[in-house]
């Protein structure tokens, strides 16, 4: 096992910026949070003091590109800079809690316990690092840019070690869905790239949902109600149809593992004019196609029906990154190949959900997801283990040596 001096305090030095992200402010102010701007310029300089060449324009994303001293592909590592703000995401105070004894660790206000964490199990003897118990952690995902950063310490401090060209990309704004709106595509030679942004020990991701939002503006026709009979279209009233006549048993809250869904998310009006929203998700691109139609012809009969007129605005958020990994098998092999010989054991999983990784697989690039061995994401009993983030620090170097030729 290899000693990775730095990466503790490095992870706890990046947990203290603030760096929730709002999603509020999408779209007017990049990156959301002005405490992640200050983490992407720290990163540009601890990146520029290891010897790589950085880039960090417009698009607010960090680009580092360390030479290559060996032949071979070109492999790229991408994390995110930004938390959550499920629960408070600023003045995050790390709390450290080496040689675990296996108990209930409890913070101000909250415990972690042992028996709904069983993955603390595997850490006895190991460290703990949790909040204090009124933020989150953020190991979502500053332990990804962790094992990156010192997995590219310990290249530069090991010149024996031979790697092709490694590039590497920080992000902002993942949690709100727009880190990726703005990626500088120019400057990633690679056609790999893992991201660092998943969760248990041995975790792998390699698909995701298809992704779309359809916003339903409807326009009714209204009568003084006195008057009404016969003469008034009510534009709120079809808007609640539209959300009754999704299948129930295909919600987020009926469905799990493969199964996709329909939600409504936003609904807003008056009987004359109505805004809603309804989101849709699927693994299979078949299905996601079919649900779009689907509720294009709800809009028509729906309209109909309610004598009301209904436009649809369909917006394609992010596609199953599955195509872009098969396409290019070389990246999960080596995967595979890395764990094997450090005898991590591998879980593949979906994500029901999406990731940065969806947006680079949409122009081609493969993108599986490895783990940072966070827990409990976007909450405040948040945590991870030292040893966990080592063992990523440990595969990210594995597999830059499968890249090798
Ligand atoms: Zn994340």
């Amino acid at each position: 096992m290899r000693k990775f001096a730095d990466l503790l305090d490095r992870f706890v030095s990046y947990t203290a910026f603030d760096t929730m992200s709002n999603s509020a402010l999408c779209g007017k102010k990049r990156p959301t949070a002005d405490g992640e701007e200050e983490l992407l310029l720290h990163l540009k300089s601890e990146l520029e003091a290891l010897g790589l060449e950085v880039y960090y324009g417009k698009e607010k994303v960090v680009a580092g590109k360390l030479k290559g001293n060996s032949d071979g592909e070109p492999v790229a590592f991408m994390a995110h800079v930004d938390t959550a703000d499920d629960v408070p995401g600023n003045g995050v105070k790390a709390m450290v809690w080496p040689d675990y004894d296996g108990s209930d660790i409890v913070l101000d206000g909250i415990t972690i316990e042992r028996k709904t964490n069983p993955d603390l199990g595997n850490y006895i003897g190991g460290t703990i690092i949790t909040s204090s118990g009124d933020t989150l952690l953020g190991a979502d995902d500053k332990a990804g840019v962790a094992i990156i950063m010192e997995a590219l310490g310990y290249l530069v401090s090991h010149p024996e070690i031979r790697h092709p060209d490694i590039e590497v990309f920080f992000t902002p704004d993942e949690e709100t869905g727009s880190g990726m709106s703005e990626f500088p595509y120019e400057k990633m030679e690679s056609r790999i790239c893992y991201t660092f942004d998943g969760g248990r020990e041995g975790e792998v991701e390699t698909e995701c949902f298809n992704a779309a939002s359809v916003r339903f503006s409807i326009h009714g026709t209204v009568f003084h109600f006195g008057d009404a009979r016969g003469r008034m279209h009510n534009a709120l009233t079809a808007a609640a149809h539209i959300v009754t006549a999704l299948p129930g048993s295909e919600s987020p809250e009926a469905t799990d593992g493969r199964y996709g869904y329909y939600c409504p998310t936003d609904i807003k009006g008056t009987a004359g004019e109505a805004e809603l929203s309804v989101i849709i998700r699927d693994f299979s691109e078949e299905n996601f196609e079919r649900r779009l139609k689907a509720l294009q012809a709800l809009a028509e009969s729906i309209g109909l029906l309610h004598g009301v007129s209904i436009e649809t605005d369909a917006d394609i958020q992010y596609r199953n990154m599955a195509k872009a990994n098969s396409q290019r098998p070389e990246a999960l092999e080596a995967v595979y190949k890395a764990a094997e010989k450090l005898s991590i054991k591998l879980e593949e999983t979906l994500i029901r959900g999406g990731t940065d990784g969806a947006a680079l697989a949409y122009n081609g690039i493969a993108s599986p997801n490895i783990f940072t061995g966070a827990h409990n994401m976007h909450s405040l009993t948040e945590w991870v283990a030292l040893e966990a983030m080592e063992r990523g620090t440990e595969l990210m170097l594995a597999i830059i040596e499968e890249m090798v030729r």
